[in-house]
């Protein structure tokens, strides 16, 4: 396990303009939680790979991991894992201009653990559940529609059965500005 870095300090990265290093380090992110529910994931410290850059005025620093989220499904509280990766780069410039100052960053120092949380908030579907059968199942405990039905868990009708599986994607409102900054 790497060193763990919650807090990075650019400056201390001795970066000159137009360089660049890569590293791996570990974050502590901490858990989510969604209703009553908690996810924790596979690894916490959670390894992350960096690559930093310095511009002429700023810095780019790039996120990368691959882990999975534990917890419970939420379609019948069978124990589910799902497998998610992050890809972020977070972009400093504020002499550039302030609206690409990094909401992350104060002085020199780069909210790590703070980023890795709201990244991995984005990468997060809205319905953690597993997959469901031809029939309406459920794939992961195994119980059919009609035992999901006679618990309460599943759609009462098909169509709403077609959407329990595949939820769209949608970030919790707070990380609608982080998604701002993406694009
Ligand atoms: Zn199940």
């Amino acid at each position: 396990m790497p060193a763990i870095t919650d807090q990075l300090d650019l400056d201390n990265l001795g970066l000159k303009p137009g360089g660049g290093m890569r590293f791996e380090t570990a974050v502590r992110v901490g858990g989510y939680v969604f209703g009553a529910q908690r996810y924790e994931l596979s690894a916490e410290p959670l390894p992350v790979l960096i690559d930093a850059s310095r511009t002429s005025s700023g810095y780019v620093v790039r996120v990368r991991s691959k882990f999975a989220v534990k917890g419970p499904c939420m379609r019948c509280s069978d124990d589910f894992s799902l497998e998610l990766k992050i890809d972020h780069s977070e972009v400093h410039e504020p002499s550039l201009d302030e609206e690409l100052a990094s909401d992350y960053v104060t002085g020199d120092d780069l909210d790590l653990a703070a980023l890795v949380h709201d990244a991995v908030g984005l990468a997060l579907p809205t319905s953690i559940a597993g997959e469901l059968d031809g029939e309406g199942g459920c794939k992961s405990c195994g119980r059919t529609r009609q035992k999901l039905l006679e618990l309460g868990v599943a759609a009462e009708d098909d169509a709403d059965l077609d959407t329990v599986g595949d939820a769209p994607r949608e970030p919790d409102p707070r990380w609608a500005k982080l998604r701002e900054l993406e694009l």
